[in-house]
């Protein structure tokens, strides 16, 4: 059953009846300011985002997994790039999921996902997801609605077993419009440095944008939980995209308050070492 989500969660609150074509891509919302100072705050809070990851591979008792899902050319690769410039490399994982292989298809669909959680002292970012699932898969019937239907339900269990663990969950949908989305293709058709991300295949499933909105609204409204919460950021502009992405990762961070360990042992006692 589809339930109701709560708006502090979500950036834009999506419920069963939702539209997301009714919710404006291009909209800041919880920002208002011109576009320097949302890049300025973002550069401000990457460096507490810095400090907070450091602390948390350091502590390595505490794990966060960030699941991006958008529309092709919706910015996961922009924000993976953006918002995570500057973190240690050691600590942050990124995990991404294609079509799956013949071996992957051979097998549940869950199979492929749970090795890429992230383990103590990491953040993983899933770089779409088992969301595909419900989504991808339902849009072009790859197996029948009876079947994906009853993937909701399998998900928050994963979901949940994952959080019961301790491990940590957000799950942000970047939120374009189908013009931007046109743009944005045009833009990595017309520019030879950008042509290698063009994929015709992009617009096989442009021409289902509609039934992809249906389907990312039911997989958000069937699967926001308290401990796996969907974050719907419109993210027709980067910066604000951006802005939104950090904030939410700063304050995850913050309330899981990853600390230093202390020394096993007592400095003082080997003095200055020669
Ligand atoms: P980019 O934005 O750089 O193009 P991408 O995330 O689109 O990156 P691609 O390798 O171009 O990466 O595409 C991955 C494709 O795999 C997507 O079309 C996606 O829908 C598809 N895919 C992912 N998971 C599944 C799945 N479980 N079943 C079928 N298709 C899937
Ligand atoms: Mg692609």
């Amino acid at each position: 059953m589809a339930r109701k989500t709560v708006s502090r969660r979500c950036w834009v609150s999506v419920d069963a009846t939702t539209s997301l074509n009714d919710i404006d891509a291009g909209s800041t919302p919880g920002f208002s300011g011109e576009e320097a100072s949302a890049r300025e705050q973002t550069e401000v809070l990457r460096t507490e985002l810095v400090e907070l990851q450091a602390r948390l591979y350091a502590e390595s008792r505490q794990r966060l997994l960030v699941v991006l899902q958008a529309m092709d050319t919706g910015g996961k690769d922009g924000v993976i790039r953006k918002v995570f410039s500057g973190v240690n490399p050691l600590g942050v994982k990124v995990a991404r999921f294609e079509r799956p292989t013949e071996g992957e298809m051979a097998r549940d669909y869950l199979w492929r996902v749970h090795p890429h959680v992230p383990a103590n002292g990491e953040i993983t970012i899933f770089n779409r997801s088992h969301y595909e699932d419900v989504l991808v898969v339902r849009v072009n019937s790859l197996v029948p609605r009876a079947r994906w239907k009853l993937r909701y339900e399998h998900i928050r269990s994963f979901e949940r077993l994952l959080a019961d663990e301790g491990t940590r969950i957000i799950k942000i949908f970047l939120h374009i419009d189908r013009d931007e989305q046109a743009r944005r293709l045009q833009a990595r058709l017309d520019d030879p440095s950008r042509q290698w991300k063009f994929d015709p295949h992009d617009l096989e499933q442009r021409k289902h944008w509609s039934a992809y909105m249906t389907a990312f609204r039911d997989a958000i409204a069937e699967t926001d939980r308290k401990r796996a919460p969907w974050h719907v950021i419109p993210a027709n502009h980067k910066w604000y995209r951006d802005w939104a992405v950090m904030n939410i990762l700063v304050r995850t961070l913050r309330d899981m308050n990853p600390r230093f360990p202390p020394p096993a042992f007592d400095p003082a006692q080997f003095g200055v070492i020669a």
